[in-house]
Formats: structure tokens, sequence, C-alpha cells
């Protein structure tokens, strides 16, 4: 977490991101969220990872990860599933 206060908080920037992959985010979230992504690595990450999680997961069992790698991008799919089918 930066030391940046951003607009919105990272949980909501991400919420977003799941919201606008539905198309079911507004305008004014779309523009925080991108506001948001500017600044913060973090979220530009999941938000690619979002949109690209299929690929994504493929790309990453073809890659040769070390352990720790692929647990860390593991929960970053895990966590955007579930804010998908909350
Ligand atoms: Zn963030």
């Amino acid at each position: 977490m930066s030391k940046i206060k951003f607009i919105i908080p990272c949980e909501e920037a991400n919420h977003v991101c799941d919201k606008s992959q539905y198309k079911n985010a507004s305008i004014r979230e779309k523009i925080a969220l991108n506001l948001h992504l500017i600044f913060c690595r973090a979220c530009r990450k999941y938000s690619s990872n979002n949109s690209k999680l299929t690929k994504t997961i493929k790309k990453a069992e073809v890659e040769c990860l070390d352990q720790k790698s692929k647990e860390a991008m593991r929960e970053d799919f895990n966590q955007a599933l579930k804010e998908i089918s909350s």
C-alpha cells in the first residue's frame, strides 16, 4: 500500500473494475477507477489480470515461475473470482 491517498481505496477500485467487466460501472466510477489506476500499480495489475483472467492463467502455467510467484498469482486470481461471483 502506497503512502499516496487515493480518491477511492484499492478495494473499491477492484470492485469497480469487476463491475466494468459487466458494463455496470457508472461514468463517475470509471473515472475514479482510472484515476486510481494511474497511481496504483497493484490495481493496474489486478485490472489487467481481471480482464485477461483466463489468458493469464494459461500463460502463467506455461511460463516457469517460481513457487512463490505462482502462489501470489493464484491468490490474485482467487480474489478476482470471488469479487466477480459476489
Ligand atoms: Zn489500488
